[in-house]
């Protein structure tokens, strides 16, 4: 028997919410998890811990081939003093 779609007020079905969470990848669903922690602190960037910085590359890599770094030592997204060859969980390779 199958299961009727749940249709919310809004429009949105059950099955089109888990295709479209499907569709965000692994930056975007680190996002939604730790945008609440944003959220309630008040601030603007993440902490290092939550984006699970580290001042070393993984691979290729690197806060200074990221979209998100800004030069000389920070980041668009991640507070603090930002290592060139860091990473974090939030990388984007810059295109
Ligand atoms: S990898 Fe990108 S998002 Fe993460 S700390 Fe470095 S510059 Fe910021």
């Amino acid at each position: 028997m199958p299961m009727p779609e749940i249709q919310p007020a809004g429009g949105f079905s059950r099955r089109r919410l888990i295709f479209n969470i499907g569709g965000l990848g692994a930056a975007g669903l680190a996002s939604i998890a730790l945008a609440p922690r944003v959220a309630r602190a008040g601030q603007t960037k993440l902490d290092q811990r939550s984006a699970a910085y580290q001042p070393t590359p993984k691979g290729r890599a690197r806060c200074d081939n990221c979209t998100q770094w800004q030069t000389p030592d920070a980041c668009k997204l991640v507070e603090g003093k930002i290592n060139p060859a860091g990473w974090c969980v939030l990388y984007a390779r810059k295109p």
